[in-house]
Parts: structure tokens; sequence; C-alpha cells
């Protein structure tokens, strides 16, 4: 095939995208590149199963996985009708905080009913019901057991016009747009020095967390009996953390994880042992009685870490990294899926208003950059007070410190700010959303002691 000759001011050939990895941000991307291009391909080193199992390129596949309010909104938008595919395909559903049993910040939350809604699946499942919905486009193709090798640039390294790759021959593929969606693999910081570009600015957090997953059986129908329930660490006291979910196929997946160095064991009594170190009982009561349809997997995460490609003061054209490649959040807080599903939007954005090449690769990566900044930098101010030993002495933390402090209070006692606080934890609403009027008033209210007496619901109505 013949090289295109393309400059970075030539509009965008939309013929022929790739993508690396066929995973969630592989599999989104893709599904908004063919929006936009004739024919898109994913290329993906696994062999990918015909039902929701775990696979070996991505092993947080048998981690405990939620999934975002924001997120889910996402994907019925890509996808319309996905929510209830999800639902009658066996996803639980619930009413958040009315069907989910919450410890945290020291107390369980109160229940009533809200507009947010929880989606408990595994993460095979979520990735395998997605797939059903890519593969249903024709003009998308998997190419699979085939690997990624490097990038094919332009003869003066300003484009990138394709990829080598290897099944079992070596062969190549060029393309108008490839899109990095290779996860840890990170193919384009492996590749952006060998093509003589300057490596992003890493900023990594050391939060050095375990995960234990395994899912059980649930013979006796829990279900219906039993909420979701979840154990949330606190920073300078408990850095333990369990979670019991009610999945896919009547099955039960359990979570435990431990930050700054706190390990759950992958032995049998090692792990009942750290779920009943617990801040409360209710996880490890129930995993003492269920019977483990798997063994336990371990997944260790020394740091989240963020590449600044926007940054960058060179970048070849006609590459655009997504998802985990670009930052691999703490998995504590739920957000990976959901940032995939937000630079997908950014994507398709960017393609439909940009022009050129050189107009599409910056305003794409500024956009995503500034989509990673909120998430980053909430689990950041978070994850900076696990790693302390103890609170910051700085006015600026202690002031935010304090806010957070009486925030999380008037939280269990008021309907409106739970909402609000938990709109923002599930990315519907923006930070600021904590510091408007509704919030803020109660809270200083609160710190003077004026409606501390007000409860939302006695603690004995949590269903534990
Ligand atoms: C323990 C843990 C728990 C988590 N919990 C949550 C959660 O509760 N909620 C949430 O939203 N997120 C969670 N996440 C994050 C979430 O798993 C990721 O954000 C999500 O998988 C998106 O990743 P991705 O598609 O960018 O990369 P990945 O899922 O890592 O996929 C990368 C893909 O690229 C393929 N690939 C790599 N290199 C090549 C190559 N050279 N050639 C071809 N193919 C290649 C791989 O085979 C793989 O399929 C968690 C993560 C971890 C580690």
């Amino acid at each position: 095939m013949m090289l295109k000759q393309l400059t970075s001011n030539s509009p965008v050939v939309k013929d022929s995208a790739v993508v690396i990895g066929g995973s969630i941000a592989g599999m989104l991307a893709a599904h908004i590149l063919a929006k936009h291009f004739k024919q898109v391909t994913i290329i993906e080193r696994d062999r990918l199963p015909e039902s929701p199992i775990p696979r070996g390129s991505v092993p947080q596949s048998f981690q405990v996985h939620g999934l975002l309010t924001k997120g889910a909104l996402l994907l019925e938008e890509f996808f319309p009708g996905f929510l209830k595919q999800l639902e009658s395909n066996g996803s639980f559903t619930g009413n958040f905080p009315e069907e989910f049993n919450v410890f945290w910040a020291g107390q369980w939350l109160p229940k009533f009913p809200s507009d947010i809604t929880i989606y408990f699946q595994s993460r095979p499942f979520l990735e395998w019901q997605i797939r059903q919905r890519v593969k249903a486009n024709c003009n998308i193709a998997f190419l699979t057991e085939t690997t990624v090798t490097d990038l094919i640039a332009s003869p003066d390294q300003t484009r990138v016009v394709g990829v080598k790759i290897q099944s079992q021959t070596a062969s190549e593929i060029l393309a108008d747009l490839v899109v990095d969606a290779s996860g840890q693999a990170t193919i384009t910081t492996k590749c952006l020095e060998k093509l003589g570009y300057p490596s992003p600015a890493i900023t990594s957090i050391p939060i050095n967390i375990t995960y234990a997953g395994r899912i059980y059986r649930d013979p006796k129908n829990l279900a219906g009996k039993y909420q979701p329930v979840g154990i949330n660490p606190m920073p300078h006291s408990f850095h333990r953390m369990g979670l019991f979910l009610p999945i896919e196929d009547n099955k039960w997946i359990a979570g435990l994880a431990g930050y700054t160095g706190e390990q759950p064991p992958n032995n049998e009594e090692g792990f009942l042992e750290f779920a009943r170190s617990l801040a409360q009982p209710q996880v490890y009561e129930r995993l003492k009685n269920a019977e483990p349809l798997t063994p336990i997997f371990l997944y260790k995460m020394p740091a989240s870490v963020r590449r600044q490609y926007e940054k960058l003061a060179k970048f070849p054209l006609g590459l655009l990294p997504i998802g985990d490649s670009i930052c691999k959040f703490n998995p504590i807080y739920g957000q990976g899926m959901t940032v995939c599903a937000l630079e997908a939007k950014v994507l398709d954005r960017c393609l439909g208003e940009c022009q050129s090449l050189a107009q599409l690769q910056r305003k794409y990566l500024r956009a995503v950059g500034k989509t990673i900044d909120t998430p980053w930098n909430l689990t950041v101010s978070e994850d900076v007070q696990y790693l302390a030993s103890e609170a910051s002495k700085l006015p600026l933390d202690q002031l935010s410190q304090w806010y957070l402090k009486n925030l999380f209070a008037v939280c269990l006692i008021n309907r409106d700010v739970c909402l609000e606080f938990f709109r923002v934890v599930h990315m519907v609403k923006q930070p600021t959303a904590l510091f408007s009027p509704r919030v803020l008033l109660p809270v200083l209210a609160y710190s003077l002691g004026l409606n501390r007496q007000r409860s939302l619901n006695p603690i004995s109505a949590v269903n534990i």
C-alpha cells in the first residue's frame, strides 16, 4: 500500500482507523471512530472469549469493578438500550443509597431513594456486553490474537501512518488514524522516544494498593435477602476496604483491598482474617458462610500514574492515546471505565470539529487532559491523606480538610447535601457543586453547631 503524502494542515482523511487494544477504552473509541471513518480495525493481542470470562491481558478482570453513574449514562448514550440490556442479562441494579449498605467516613450512610442507580456486574460481563454491541457494527473489524509491535511513522517521522503487527506472521497495517488503547502496555510512550519525540511528564502517586477478588455462589438467593455492602477506608485510621456485591448469574463478588502496603492475603485463612479486620463485620459475616467458586486473585498496583501528553511541545500527528494508556487511576474510586467513556466523547467532538490532523491532535490531547484533571485531582487530594502519617499542617490543606470533615458529617444528616456529594463522586456533577449555596450553607451551619440534631434515618433503619 502507498503511504499517503500528508502535511499537518492536510484535512483529516477518514478512510481507515486502527485501534490498539480491544478492552473498554479500545471498544468505546472504535464505536466513536466508526461514526467518522469508513473502516475501523481493533487489534487485540488476546483471543477474545465467546462468553463473559476473564482474559489474560486484563488481569484486573478478576477484581470487583463498579460502574459510576456517569459511565452508565454514557454507555446508554453510545448504545441505546444498554442499561436495560445489562439488567435483563443479569446485572444487579439498585438505588443508591437506598439499596446499598455503605460504611463511609466512619458511619453507615443513611438510606433514602435518589436519582442514582447502581449497576453491579463482573468486569468481564460488562466488557462482553459492550463487545456484543461493537461487534454488531459492520464497519468495525476485530483482529484478535495479534500484537502491535511498533508504530510506523512517515519518512520525516512527523506522523504515524500505521502499525507493525505480529500474529502467526509479521505484517503491517496502514491507517489514517491510530488510537492507542493498549492500557498499561502504553505503546505510545514506548514508541515516542524511538521516533525522536520527548516523553511525557509522568506523575505517579505511590498508593501501593493490593486488591483480592473472589466469586461466590448464592445458593440461598442472598440477592433477594441482603443488600450489597461496602466498607470504605479512612485516612489516618483504616487503610482497608471490603465489598461484597451481587453480580450476574446469581453470584456475588468479594473485593478486599489494602492501601499503603496493607495486603489481603490469597490464602483462605488470611483472606477471611483480613475481612474480619475491616472497620465493620458485615463483609466477614457474609464471606465466612459463602461458597467460593474461584480461587482468590490478587492484583498489586504500586502507583496511580498519569502521563500528560497535552503538555508535550511535540507529538506525532495521526496518533491519539486513550484510557489507561494515559492515566491509570487509583481503582478504589471506580473512575477508570467512566473516564474511558468521557474520553470517547471528547474524541467524537474533536473528530466532528477538527479539519486538520494538527488541530485534531492539539484539541484532543488538551480536552482529554482537562477531562482527566477533575477525577485525578479529586482522588490525589484524598490519596495524599492516606500517604501522610498525620494530617497536613499547611493552612490551605487544613481549610479543605476542615470543610470536607464538616461536609461528610452533614452528608449523614442532610439528604440534599448527601446526594449532591455522591453526584460529584459519580461524576454526574462537577466538584464546584460542593461549594454551591445548597451545600455550603448547611456545612457552615453545621460547623457552627446549628443543625446537628436533624438526623436523616436512624442507623437501625440500615439493612445490614
Ligand atoms: C484492581 C482494579 C480495579 C478496578 N476497578 C475499577 C472500578 O471499580 N471501576 C472502574 O471504572 N474502573 C476500575 N478499574 C480500571 C479499569 O479496569 C480500566 O480503567 C479499564 O479497564 C480501561 O482500561 P483500558 O481499556 O484503557 O485498558 P485495559 O483494560 O488494560 O486493556 C488494554 C487492552 O490492550 C490490549 N493490548 C495491550 N498491548 C497490546 C498490543 N501491543 N497489541 C494488541 N493489543 C494490546 C490488551 O490485551 C487489553 O485488551 C480498576 C482497575 C484495577 C487495576
